[in-house]
């Protein structure tokens, strides 16, 4: 058996309660859920983070969460959902496999928005936006 868990998922090695599957992409309940519905979609091959998949396959998850949402939506009565990528370890990934979490939603259910990810709020001090924004291009592939 592979050691990645969610590797190990996708050739069917591992149970999960799967939603949808294909070449490239596989979407199951999380574990763990934060909510009822709680989604986990991946890439059936592995690629640790974001910016390692390749474009097709980048595109067929970002198609399978415009899918699902509002599926899982109507599945749990949900009136919204949060989606997003814990992008390296730094961030939260604890599992080392490209995976994008959609969590259903509920009207006065305590839960924040992504800017709650950091305790502290907007960063007030986050350095020139202008030279930010020149470092970031910088790096970019035409
Ligand atoms: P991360 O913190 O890496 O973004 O999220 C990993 C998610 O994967 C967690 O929400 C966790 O509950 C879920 N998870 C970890 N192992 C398994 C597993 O074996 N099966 C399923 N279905 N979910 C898992
Ligand atoms: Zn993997």
């Amino acid at each position: 058996m592979t050691e990645c868990i969610f590797c190990a998922i996708a050739t069917g090695d591992a149970p999960a309660t799967t939603i949808r599957k294909d070449d490239r992409t596989m979407a199951f309940l999380d574990a763990n859920p934060l909510a009822p519905g709680h989604t986990l979609v991946i890439p059936t091959t592995h690629a640790e983070r974001l910016e390692d998949l390749d474009p097709e396959t980048a595109h067929a998850i970002m198609d399978r969460l415009r899918e699902l949402a509002p599926a899982i939506e109507a599945a749990v009565d949900a009136d919204a959902t949060t989606i997003g990528f814990n992008n390296g370890r730094a961030a939260g990934q604890e599992v080392p496999h490209v995976h994008g979490h959609i969590i259903p939603r509920f009207d006065g259910d305590g839960g924040g928005p992504i800017h709650a990810v950091l305790p502290r709020g907007p960063d007030r001090d986050a350095g020139d936006p202008e030279a930010i924004a020149r470092a970031i291009t910088d790096h970019l592939q035409d």
